[in-house]
């Protein structure tokens, strides 16, 4: 009797391991200071610590091949053998080397995949990208137009071996073939990857065949391109792919993972496949359990996604159950699993671990280890075993109302200021053209201005006095002083190159959005939340749990204090409500667009007392604004509402004749141009160098009325540019735009750069500056 329960799946785990194991066995591996085998022990030990963790827990059925050594897409390209030429793989299994070189480039251009490697030493990484709506980033499959696929990896099927022969049966995750080619590209950008289909699936029926052979059930395969806008042929696509795979294996049941939203209008399609089950996501979509309770084969197991996978708030278990149990009565047990709404990657590992962190706080929180402890105590108590499930159901709706009711959430004082918001709030005082008359008589630069994105090298030097500093060893004192040491050579040398609008170089900023986090209340951070954001690569994410307030100025000081050393004006920075947003752990109690209103207004009161201080130039970066772009289209509008929204209240405050600009690090504007325009920065810095100014064509076209510095320098690479060089790219944009809009800059920060790249860079970007501006005179 007490071990009865429904079935509780996971869809796949976290592989950094609690301590980031993986990240260590990684970089100890690529800098030589480890073998091959040693790296592969690591990575044994961390699947099975996996299994054995979900199993300890109650989990029931657990996933392989949720593991990779570097990304789960870029496994999925190795499997089929979708190997582009300059790897110079020629068949056979796929040797460690080439996958790492296809993961991170060959040489001393290798930048942890970011950036193409200078083709130089040898070749590039493949492109990196979101995973959908996270902030996961995977290698872009490539595809030639005469692909040709072969199985050149047996990952999968080692896997579930290595599982099995450790006692555990587990269900083996692959990404489907239609999201897998969706989410490919090649170098012609007409042609459809979907077409490469039917050479594509013989690979997934010898895997699927072997994992049958192996005494393999059940296999997942994640198509999370169902919860997208598809076109009829993807559609078919996916009608063609299961109709084949049911044919070919037809004793293998598949789980189809669909997961990050809703069916909605693919819902048909999905319920169509000749598939044993269906995984939906009832988090960001619980709407859709009553149409799918309707519909669906009787004889469809359906895997319920009810505990967030994507956020690490702990639940009200008993309100989850209280919702569940009639869904459940009528479905019937025996057809019924639960799960995370999608795979566990994107949430730290172990709440346990944190001992730091508010008694209260933490317990509102669910990491991956409890949230599938949430799983197994709800899955007894939807199979009518109450009497193990009740007290845990109590403790979590006990939990959910103190946090409801706690004063460390809810501030009355935010509460009021956010009623208090009237149209005068959301824009500027006067029209752009007002202002930029008052802001140029005001500034007096010449024209091509030349300025940077706000931080210089975040060198060894800064990070271990600022490692110093945390662990008490350097007092408050002398890390300031060594902070406004780095301020001061920076602005002299800024000075000294000619630069025209300065910056103070960020050195006092771990992370853009966890220095401000630190500084506003409403927000936690914890010591070992990390997630993986790409390769070794992971993020700590802070945790935004209450309403959000700013208690003190946050950069004036820093802003003030080079301001002083100069006559030329420094710019301050600021980061934006939608980037902090974005890039942190958000509360679900209250909209994500209130909660970015409450952060917009703590920004303003920034802006004020930057502004009093005497700042001419504010920069509020929007960074994150772009990925926020939620996953289908019919609801970009109303988050790009809000989102602009939320800048413009940041920037109303500014005076006339305040300056205030924003950037954004990406090159996609065209479908976003006009929310863009709405935002009315009077200057938008943005990546455009590698693009060779095409972006431009978005802001030429719609007529974009403000000023922009298109990047000229890319700084993800380690590349100085000639100064010829860049002004080829400001020429091509001269063609697009007028000269009085254009700004002379870098791509992004120079955070991640180093001295020796950055000082010959800047001179010369300043100047192709100059030079374009003797030959204007020279023309007049
Ligand atoms: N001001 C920030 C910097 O210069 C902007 C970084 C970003 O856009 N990612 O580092
Ligand atoms: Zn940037």
């Amino acid at each position: 009797m007490s071990n009865i329960s429904l079935p509780v799946a996971t869809l796949g785990m976290p592989r950094i391991g609690p301590r980031r194991e993986l990240k260590f066995a990684l970089e100890s591996y690529w800098a030589g200071k480890s073998s091959e085998a040693q790296l592969l022990e690591a990575a044994a030990g961390l699947r099975l610590a996996n299994w054995a963790r979900q199993r300890s827990l109650g989990a029931t059925i657990i996933p392989s091949n949720d593991f990779s050594l570097y990304d789960h897409v870029l496994d999925t390209s190795v499997m089929v053998g979708a190997i582009p030429d300059v790897y110079g793989w020629d068949a056979g299994p796929v040797s460690l080397k080439t996958y790492f070189t296809m993961a991170r480039g060959a040489g001393d251009g290798q930048d942890a995949g970011l950036a193409h490697a200078d083709d130089r030493h040898g070749p590039a990484a493949q492109e990196m990208t979101k995973w959908f709506d996270t902030n996961y980033h995977y290698m872009v499959p490539e595809f030639r137009k005469d692909q040709t696929f072969e199985l050149s990896s047996r990952k999968p099927i080692e896997e579930y071996e290595e599982a099995k022969s450790l006692g555990y049966q587990t269900r083996c995750v692959l990404i489907g073939p239609v999201t897998f080619l969706k989410l490919g590209k090649s170098a012609d950008p007409a042609f459809n990857p979907l077409l490469l289909l039917d050479q594509l699936l013989p690979v997934y029926v010898d895997v699927l065949r072997e994992l049958a052979a192996q005494g393999a059930e059940w296999v997942q395969l994640d198509e999370p391109c169902l919860v997208l806008d598809l076109d009829e042929s993807s559609r078919g696509a996916l009608r063609r792919v299961y109709a084949h795979f049911a044919k070919a294996v037809p004793g293998l049941k598949i789980m189809l993972a669909t997961y990050f939203g809703s069916l909605a209008d693919n819902l048909d399609t999905a319920l169509a496949l000749p598939i044993a089950g269906l995984h939906v996501d009832l988090v960001r979509a619980s709407d859709q359990l009553n149409a799918i309770t309707e519909v669906a084969r009787s004889d469809l197991v359906l895997s319920l996604g009810v505990i967030d996978g994507r956020n690490v708030w702990r639940c009200n278990l008993q309100e989850l159950f209280d919702r569940l149990a009639p869904a459940i009565a009528k479905l019937g047990r025996d057809r019924v699993e639960i799960a995370p709404s999608c795979s566990l990657l994107h949430i730290p590992v172990d709440l346990d671990l944190e001992n730091h962190l508010d008694h209260d706080v933490k317990n509102w929180l669910a990491f991956s280890v409890q949230k599938i402890k949430e799983l197994t105590t709800l899955g007894s108590a939807l199979a009518g075993n109450q009497a193990r499930a009740s007290r845990l159901l109590a403790a979590s709706r006990r939990a959910a109302g103190a946090r409801q009711r706690s004063s460390k959430i809810n501030n009355p004082n935010v509460t009021g200021r956010l009623a208090a918001i009237d149209q005068t709030m959301h824009c500027r005082r006067s029209s752009y053209a007002t202002r930029t008359e008052l802001q140029r008589a005001r500034l007096a630069l010449p024209v091509f201005p030349t300025t940077t994105i706000g931080s210089f090298p975040q060198t060894a030097y800064i990070r271990s006095a600022r490692a110093s500093h945390a662990q008490g060893k350097l007092s408050d004192a002398q890390y300031d002083q060594l902070l406004k040491a780095e301020t001061a050579r920076a602005v002299r040398w800024q000075e000294e190159i000619g630069l025209d609008v300065l910056v103070h170089g960020e050195f006092e900023r771990n992370d853009m959005v966890q220095y401000f986090g630190e500084r506003l209340s409403g927000f936690a951070f914890t010591k070992h939340g990390w997630v993986q954001s790409y390769g070794s690569r992971c993020v700590r994410p802070p945790i935004l749990f209450g309403d959000v307030s700013r208690p003190n100025p946050m950069t004036v000081d820093c802003w003030s204090y080079a301001q002083s050393l100069t006559k030329k004006p420094v710019k301050a920075m600021l980061t934006g409500p939608v980037t902090i947003l974005n890039w942190s752990f958000v509360r679900e109690d209250i909209l994500r667009s209130e909660v970015c209103l409450q952060i917009a207004l703590a920004i303003q009161d920034e802006v004020v007392d930057l502004q009093n201080a005497g700042a001419k130039i504010i920069q509020i970066d929007e960074a994150a604004l772009r990925e926020g772009l939620p996953l289908r289209k019919s609801q970009w509008k109303r988050y790009l509402d809000w989102a602009v929204n939320g800048f413009r209240i940041c920037s109303s405050v500014a005076a006339d004749e305040t300056q205030i600009h924003t950037h954004m690090c990406y090159s996609e504007f065209n479908d976003i141009i006009d929310a863009i325009a709405e935002m009315d920065a009077d200057v938008i810095s943005i990546e455009t160098s590698r693009s060779k100014m095409e972006l431009l064509d978005a802001f030429r076209s719609h007529k974009y009325p403000n000023q922009i510095g298109p990047g000229v320098y890319d700084i993800h690479s380690p590349r100085v540019p000639e100064t010829a060089e860049m002004k080829n790219l400001i020429t091509l944009a001269r063609q697009q735009l007028s000269d009085c809009q254009l700004w002379i800059n870098p791509d992004c920060g120079l955070k991640t750069r180093k001295w020796e790249e950055v000082r010959p860079a800047l001179v010369n970007m300043v100047a192709a500056a100059r030079e374009l501006r003797a030959a204007l005179i020279a023309q007049r």
